[in-house]
């Protein structure tokens, strides 16, 4: 390492700064430069490509790369995207400045930092997702966690359980999570995942957090917000408030509210639940196709876009809010005219809640300003397209969308047609709005011209016609009078030089006018930039209004998104209610009828579930036949149904859900093994703990990571016990190969059972794909086996063995096949192992399957 007294004054200060930030990279100015020295050259080096060279240091050699200060914007982003947080650490003083002063070196500080979870850059942002940050803390088995999007201004906290937790970030999924530096090495591997920043402890200790939040939202608690009680959430608030202001330098005014992430409001939807379904992030690549906001985001605003992500992960409880929902979307599907020319006028609408985010931080320029006026001035268009309703949404999003005519005036008088994107440059101010600016830009454009119009009213003022205007290094500027007409110069000309046939003078006016000429164009920057800064501040007063304005908007291109769909799939209008019924007739799923080949028709289904008779249906049929589709597309029709979404059927009666589970054969996604196996029990808990008889619960192949006979009977004593448990009687679905499953209709009362049908047709199996009452007798396994091509020699010897494992005759002895052996004795195994659950009565204890969460902290984050 480099020794410090060694050490030139620059290389001094660069690392006294870079000790200040640990675990950022330091983009340190140079000139014309960002520079990195030590390992961060290395670093950047390699990540960038750029070249590697070295820098004196006192007579140490420091490795050194660095990129002309205008390709910040290329290389920033491409770093913070990979992972690393970047300081920028600015030269703030005027190199002139400071060497007038006698300094061997300019003042530098760190302006901003920029992380993957606190940006306000365009190019780090997607229009249509929230970029999240979250911070965490645990104080006696209690979660709290406190999430923002800086670049939009949202701020919430909540206190979790562990599955709430999960679900959480599995909505959230943040770009970046906050953690107490004491927790570094305790973390699950699920949080381990994630982008990590390790904050100093003492940021969570004593009431730290607490009074940031109070000193910050100006106020003596946090009662305003409802939020007081929530004290383990204070702090993990309080922490990502502090990071937040760290990283930004900054008030962030923006930042208006903390609201209180209330999961009782909205259907329950578990982490599982939420990848299963695949509602934002398909399980393949985790990009967006083939989930469900592929096919309803039809939004025309970043702001909608964004919001409509919160509404799918987050479906309504009540009825009220679904039906409000219903009915205007209803009105705008109907309304075709109506909805096309919303889109189009929403199309115009700039991103509101990022352009006051900048505007508010001070990150911003004016063509920001520009388009925040634009934008507001399509404002009333698109109020005329949901006046006069008498739908209650629509009234009330047209009376939450203020207009700002005041503001739009104000910007659109000061600025010109298009601004430049820089605002040290000049050239953002329309002319006539500034006199001094006026004048200004008039000296620099014409500093001849001004001058000669002085020359002409001193000669005149004076009565000396040969008056003259000449400029020399000496004087700058100068008035030049000859002999002839001494007598006849005022008292205010100072003389400065004599010649033999003149007097050269000077005045004050003239010296200010020198003055101004020759740093008019400086000036007039300088002006500009003063300017901008009062025009700034004055927008930002007007934060709160257009935040409301923006998730105003935000509604209703959620609701107009979701007509649209509507329209364009024939979606209908589901009669939500809160009856113990579901009911569809003719569904389908979303995206599989969008995404099946040309010439392969969805085939739609009906499904009945109830509390009284169908509660639970034990769905059986051969591997493809589409037991799974029918699982999902029943838990999305009732999601769609209570976010307020038409769905995908003929008709549909949806009686409230509180929560959906699904669980999701092991082999379907994940790699075998046993923990495979122990992550599908645990699943399987959290659902046996939690499903309550309005929930939905989706089984799909549950017991498929053991043997046959554990997952026969752990399936078997599963759908007994939420038979039998009041308490967890939920409609269920439950999708399974095992046929020996059917018994269980003959012996419990609100279990039926139903088959996806295949026709066999020259020993192949031709799949029909619906969905009809009774058991399938067999599950064509080596059918499908035959489609896929397995040899027919091993097809044909699979027979056999089927054969005389359904005939009992199997002799275990004959190929001394152990695993053959095994299952020779399935049926009575199943059928003994059947009886011990029987005997054993229910589950004693769900604790069975799996440790439910655990209020020990360490077993938390462990
Ligand atoms: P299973 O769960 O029974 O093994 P899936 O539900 O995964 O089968 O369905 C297998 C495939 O069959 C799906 O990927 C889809 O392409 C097709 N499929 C399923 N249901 C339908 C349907 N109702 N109409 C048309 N194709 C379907």
């Amino acid at each position: 390492m480099t020794k410090k007294k060694k050490q030139t004054p620059l290389m001094r200060q660069y690392f006294e700064i870079k000790e200040k930030h640990p675990g950022t990279i330091l983009l340190f100015r140079v000139g014309d430069f960002y520079e990195t020295f030590a390992d961060d050259a290395v670093l950047i080096s390699k990540e960038l490509g750029i070249t590697l060279t070295k820098r004196n240091n006192g007579g140490d050699q420091t490795p050194l790369a660095g990129f002309p200060y205008h390709a910040l914007d290329t290389y920033l982003p491409k770093l913070v995207k990979r992972g690393f947080r970047v300081a920028i650490c600015e030269q703030t003083e005027d190199p002139e400045t400071a060497k007038k002063a006698g300094k061997k070196i300019v003042d530098r500080e760190v302006t901003e930092i920029t992380t993957p979870g606190i940006t306000l850059s365009e190019k780090l942002l997607q229009h249509k997702r929230n970029n999240y940050i979250v911070s965490l803390h645990w104080a006696g088995g209690t979660a709290g966690i406190s999430f923002s999007d800086i670049s939009t201004g949202e701020f919430a906290l909540s206190q979790v359980s562990r599955p709430e937790l999960d679900s959480l970030l599995q909505s959230l999924q943040p770009s970046e999570i906050l953690v107490q530096k004491k927790y570094k090495n305790k973390l699950s591997d699920e949080l381990n995942a994630y982008n990590t920043t390790f904050i100093d402890d003492w940021v969570y200790e004593g009431d730290y957090g607490y009074k940031l939040l109070t000193d910050h939202f100006k106020t003596h608690s946090l009662k305003g917000y409802g939020v007081e009680e929530l004290e383990v959430a204070h702090t993990a608030a309080g922490s990502l408030l502090h990071y937040m202001q760290e990283t930004q330098k900054s008030s962030l005014g923006h930042l208006r509210r903390l609201y209180a992430y209330e999961n009782a409001d909205y259907m329950s939807l578990d982490g599982s639940t939420k990848r299963n379904l695949e509602l934002t992030a398909s399980m393949q690549e985790g990009g967006t196709d083939g989930t469900l906001v592929s096919i309803l985001d039809e939004t025309s605003t970043a702001m909608g876009g964004r919001l409509l992500r919160k509404w799918i992960m987050r479906p309504l409880k009540q009825i009220r809010p679904i039906e409000e929902r219903l009915d205007a979307v209803d009105v705008l599907v109907k309304d075709h005219v109506r909805r096309e020319d919303l889109r189009e006028e929403l199309q115009q609408i700039g991103d509101l809640e990022r352009l006051i985010s900048r505007i508010s931080v001070g990150r911003t320029n004016a063509r920001d300003l520009k388009q925040l006026q634009l934008s507001l001035e399509q404002v009333p268009k698109v109020k005329m397209q949901i006046g006069n309703s008498d739908n209650q949404l629509l009234s009330s999003i047209y009376e939450r969308l203020k207009m700002m005519v005041d503001l739009q005036e104000r910007i659109s008088h000061a600025l010109v047609e298009e601004p430049p994107a820089s605002i040290r440059d000049g050239g953002i101010f329309a002319d006539g709005f500034h006199e001094d600016l006026d004048e200004l830009r008039e000296i620099a454009r014409n500093g001849k011209t001004y001058i000669a119009k002085i020359k002409d009213k001193l000669a005149k003022e004076a009565g000396i016609p040969s008056l003259k205007i000449g400029y020399n290094k000496v004087f700058g500027y100068y008035i030049e009078v000859t002999n002839t007409h001494k007598d006849k110069v005022p008292d205010h000309f100072i003389r400065k030089q004599t010649l033999v046939n003149s007097e050269r003078y000077i005045t004050p006016e003239l010296k200010e006018v020198e003055e101004k000429v020759l740093s008019a164009e400086d000036r007039s920057k300088t002006l500009e930039g003063e300017l901008f800064e009062e025009l700034r501040i004055y927008v930002s007063e007007f934060t709160d209004d257009i935040q409301q304005i923006a998730h105003a908007l935000a509604e209703l291109d959620c609701i107009q998104s979701f007509a649209e769909v509507a329209f364009r799939n024939s979606y209908v209008r589901p009669d939500v209610n809160e009856e113990d019924v579901i009911d569809i007739s003719r569904g389908r799923h979303p995206v599989v009828e969008k995404t099946l080949p040309p010439g392969e028709p969805f085939i739609p289904n009906n499904i009945h579930l109830d509390n009284s008779e169908y509660q639970i249906l034990m769905i059986t049929g051969p591997n493809m036949a589409g037991k799974s589709i029918i699982l999902r597309q029943t838990g999305l029709l009732v999601l769609m149904a209570q976010i307020g979404c038409f769905v995908p059927a003929d008709k549909a009666t949806i009686g409230l859900v509180d929560k959906i589970f699904t669980r999701v054969g092991a082999s379907d996604n994940l790699a075998a093994g046993e923990s495979t196996f122990l992550v599908e029990m645990n699943e399987a808990a959290n659902i046996l703990n939690n499903a309550t008889p309005k929930s939905l619960i989706l089984l799909d192949e549950v017991g498929r990571g053991t043997s046959t006979f554990d997952g026969l009977s752990i399936a078997w004593s599963l759908s007994e016990y939420l038979h039998n448990k009041p308490e967890v009687a939920a409609k269920t679905l439950f999708a399974t190969h095992y046929h020996e499953l059917n018994e269980l209709e003959s012996r419990y009362e609100r279990i039926k059972n139903f088959n996806v049908q295949v026709k066999e047709h020259d020993g192949k199996v031709i799949f029909l794909r619906k969905l009809v009452r009774g058991g399938a007798d067999h599950s064509y396994g080596i059918q499908v086996a035959n489609m896929a091509g397995l040899p027919d020699v091993v097809i044909n010897r699979a027979k056999e063995i089927l054969a005389n494992l359904e005939s009992h005759s199997l002799d275990v002895s004959h190929d001394g096949n152990g695993a053959i052996g095994k299952t020779a004795k399935k049926k009575d195994a199943a059928r003994k192992t059947v009886q011990q659950v029987e005997s054993q009565g229910q589950l004693p204890q769900m604790t069975l399957f799996g440790s439910q969460m655990d209020p020990n902290v360490e077993t938390l984050i462990n």
